[in-house]
């Protein structure tokens, strides 16, 4: 008999056609949000009409995937399991060029260098087949 098996890293699992779309860009390593084809605002969470206009006329639009740190929490506490050995860690939020907000996490930045209006670009992580998690480091 073997131990008890480790605990499945927590993974996003689409709830509708709209996140799945989204995620399917980041599985192809290219950051996209939808934006309103009637004010041409951009938008993240994915939703089906503009909160600006009410539009239900919208596309999806690449992402320079530049932005800036917004705001950022650190976690000492894991949520899950699989976390707990890489806390203490920084949730980030990062307002994009678009002005979409983000979260994410940093990558290859230390928490104690992390500062508001630090320029961040998008960087993609596999995690398995098929799923690619957008992080970002230092631009
Ligand atoms: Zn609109």
């Amino acid at each position: 008999m073997s131990g008890p098996l480790p605990t499945p890293r927590p993974m996003h699992r689409s709830t509708d056609d709209l996140n799945g779309q989204f995620w399917e860009h980041c599985a192809r390593g290219a950051l996209y949000f939808q934006c309103c084809l009637d004010c041409e605002t951009w938008r993240h969470m994915p939703r089906y009409m503009c909160a600006q206009c009410g539009s239900a006329n919208w596309e999806w639009r690449q992402s320079s995937g530049k932005g800036r740190i917004f705001s950022w929490i650190i976690t000492h506490q894991a949520m899950h399991p699989k976390f707990r050995d890489e806390t203490p860690y920084a949730a980030l939020v990062v307002e994009m060029d678009e002005g979409v907000r983000f979260v994410s996490r940093p990558l290859g930045i230390a928490n104690e260098d992390l500062e508001i209006d630090m320029p961040v670009q998008v960087v993609f992580e596999t995690i398995e087949e098929g799923f690619a998690l957008p992080l970002f480091r230092r631009a």
